[in-house]
């Protein structure tokens, strides 16, 4: 049995190398699975976040800025 390898969550087989982690909940991807932006690895869910997030901050640098 062994313990230490992971799955990776986007298509489900295990990961041997070339494995990268989510820049924000450290889950174990394969670098053809994760989503890349702005220089960071992020899993399928915390990509969705991410871009949310993203979007919010440019958001809010425009409000500070009409001021
Ligand atoms: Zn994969
Ligand atoms: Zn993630």
């Amino acid at each position: 049995m062994i313990a230490c390898m992971s799955e990776c969550p986007i298509c489900g087989k295990p990961i041997e190398t070339g494995a990268v982690k989510c820049a924000s909940c450290g889950i174990e991807i394969h670098k053809e699975c994760a989503k890349r932006t702005m220089g960071k690895n992020y899993c399928k869910e915390c990509y969705r976040k991410a871009k949310k997030e993203s979007r919010y901050e440019r958001m809010a640098q425009r409000d500070s800025w009409a001021r």
